[in-house]
């Protein structure tokens, strides 16, 4: 990458804690880690709903927003996929800048990239979310058809198939979704939070719906 000289930080008057202030919540990454089909973006997306709800400030990156805007033109090396989980961890660092909760959705497959995006916050604004979902599990919902493709060899480096996925080893949640209502694990990460301090809750999470 081209070193650039000269780039003298301007600073802001009105700092994160201004903002977090200002909306009542702390701001973090809520980073879904986990096998394709695992249930990241349908678990992101209901815990996004229930805290908007709630009147809290969120957004969700996730492969529909990332990969057809910033990140067009990357594709599947690991070179690639390195960059891309990179600059998608810079995006989120300007989300928790600006007071905001965001939740990510992707496979993340490797450590060391989620680590890297852990190192540029700070300790308590990356919450690794392990969407622990068992392959079988996966394969069976197989939402979108994928694990078809991989198995039939339509796709290469597939995870979990012919591409290797690290699970977390010390995740600040880990989702067990098998068996369970996506209402049930949605309801898991909003306690979590407001249990840590992050969001303050009028009511309990816990819905019957
Ligand atoms: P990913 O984003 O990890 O690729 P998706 O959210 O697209 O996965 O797909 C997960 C699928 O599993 C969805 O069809 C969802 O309805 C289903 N599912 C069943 N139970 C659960 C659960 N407890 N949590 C999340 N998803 C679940």
């Amino acid at each position: 990458m081209a070193e650039v000289k000269y780039i003298i930080p301007h600073g802001h008057t009105i700092t994160k804690e201004n903002r977090q202030e200002h909306k009542g919540h702390k701001s973090c990454i809520l980073w879904y880690t986990g096998l394709s089909g695992s249930g990241k973006s349908t678990i992101a997306n209901k815990v996004e709903e229930k805290m908007f709800d709630m009147g809290f400030h969120t957004y969700i990156l996730d492969g529909d927003n990332v990969r057809m805007g910033l990140n067009k033109g990357l594709g599947f090396s690991d070179d690639d996929r390195k960059e891309n989980i990179r600059r998608i961890g810079e995006v989120s660092k300007l989300f928790i800048d600006a007071g905001v909760i965001v939740g990510t959705a992707f496979i993340s497959p490797f450590r060391s990239d989620r680590d890297m995006v852990r190192s540029i916050v700070k300790e308590n604004e990356f919450i690794e979310i392990y969407v622990n979902t068992p392959l079988d599990v996966c394969e069976e919902r197989d939402p979108k058809g994928l694990y078809k493709k991989a198995r039939a060899g339509e796709i290469k480096f597939f995870t979990g198939i012919d591409s290797p996925y690290e699970a977390p080893e010390n995740p600040e949640i880990n989702l067990l979704t098998a068996n369970r209502s996506v209402d049930d694990c949605a309801d898991e990460v909003i306690t979590w939070l407001a249990a840590k301090g992050y969001i303050k809750m009028e009511e309990p999470a816990i819905t019957n719906n």
